[in-house]
């Protein structure tokens, strides 16, 4: 397995958008932009580079866990070499290295990127052609310039960690607008990857608002049918008592006279949620990716499995909009843990508690769960995925 680190570039004042602060810092769609870039890399160990004075916006924008931020330098290029610096010592294998002015960048876009680097790649960039015809003013005159051939660049871009350490140092006094043109200068051959027409650098106040209207799209607020499609599917479990002083439920230990039998920790409640979000993705159940033969799920804590489910929609691009669990059982109360089994099940998802619901109810005595014998759950997941055509 690579290691592969995320260096995301943050330092700039930012002037163009007409607002008082740094634009990285400054609210889209009710969040950082900072923050809601890093959000999209949360899966990997992710640095910042901040401008000298911006410790306080960044922890604001970051939250008290943040990693430490980086100081970067006077033009990005010394920001990004400052950056690869302060890596150096962990040597990841790969680099991604990203503009914070880039929010609204897909995990389908980090993937490729990744995918170019492990398939061999010295570097890859996700590119995009160019639609509009180029002029260039000659005097006073306009001549069309030919766009054949011409591609726009975007981040994230990724490289081979010593390369581009190496290229930022022999090439510290060069002038380059992004990464791609100092590996260029050190002779490093870069293959391009497919970019996103989403994935814009936010620099004007009007780019601020057509990321937020496309943010508006992605939260599937507005008539984004055309981007993105919104899937719901259903996970159903149940599993029986057993001799135990404690269940596990929603990823929440609940005290109780009885256990529940199972191969992993029995957790009806996950089990089910992770049905219904595998059910998003017709990706099968949690059988075929967790055999019950299967030794290494033995006693696993079920929030595995959810998390595998999750990982399986953010690979497609996609991401959980809400859940809802419905616990049925006479025995042990719900009512208590209730919010305990919320807050577990936003941590495991990442997502905000409002999106995580958990209910339960009794079968008034009647059936299995009403004679005590075990408890079941029953859950509905919601997803949205990029668009098919
Ligand atoms: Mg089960």
């Amino acid at each position: 397995m690579s290691r592969i680190a995320i260096l995301i570039v943050a330092a700039g004042k930012g002037e163009r958008t007409g607002r008082a602060g740094p634009k990285q810092y400054e609210p889209l769609a009710g969040r950082p932009m900072l923050r809601r870039t890093a959000d999209v890399f949360s899966d990997w160990p992710l640095r910042v580079v901040i401008g000298p004075g911006q410790d306080a916006l960044y922890r604001t924008a970051m939250g008290a866990d943040a990693p430490a931020p980086i100081i970067g330098g006077a033009r990005r290029q010394d920001s990004v070499r400052l950056g690869l610096e302060a890596l150096a010592d962990d040597a990841p294998d790969f680099v991604l290295i990203h503009d914070a002015a880039r929010p609204l960048v897909s995990r389908a876009v980090i993937a490729r990127t990744i995918a170019a680097l492990e398939a061999g790649a010295t570097g890859a960039v996700p590119m995009l052609p160019v639609a509009d015809t180029l002029r260039r003013k000659d005097g006073d005159a306009w001549i069309t310039v030919p766009r054949d051939g011409l591609l726009r660049a975007q981040t994230p871009q990724g490289f081979r960690f010593a390369d581009i350490l190496k290229a930022h140092r022999d090439h510290a006094g060069a002038d380059a607008t992004d990464d791609v043109a100092i590996a260029e200068l050190a002779g490093l051959a870069v293959d391009a990857v497919l970019g996103e027409e989403e994935n814009l650098k936010v620099t004007t106040e009007k780019d601020f608002a057509l990321a937020e209207r496309l943010l508006g799209f992605l939260d599937g607020r507005s008539a984004g049918a055309a981007l993105h499609e919104t899937r719901s599917a259903m996970g159903y479990d149940a599993h029986r008592f057993t001799d135990g002083d404690h269940v596990w439920l929603c990823g929440v230990q609940v005290p109780h006279d009885h256990g529940l039998e199972g191969h992993s920790d029995a957790d009806a409640g996950l089990h089910a949620l992770t049905d219904a979000v595998l059910g998003c993705i017709s990706a099968g159940d949690i059988g075929q990716h967790f055999p019950p033969t299967d030794e290494r799920w033995r006693g696993a804590p079920s929030w595995k499995f959810l998390d595998h489910a999750h990982r399986l929609v953010k690979d497609k691009g996609g991401a959980i909009l809400h859940c809802d669990v419905t616990l049925i059982c006479e025995r042990p109360k719900i009512g208590p843990h209730r919010e305990a089994m919320r807050a577990r099940i936003a941590e495991i998802l990442s997502l905000d508690i409002e999106r995580v619901s958990v209910k339960a109810t009794t079968t008034e005595g009647m059936g299995y769960t009403g004679r005590r014998e075990g408890l079941a759950a029953q859950a509905v997941a919601t997803v949205r995925l990029p668009a098919r055509d």
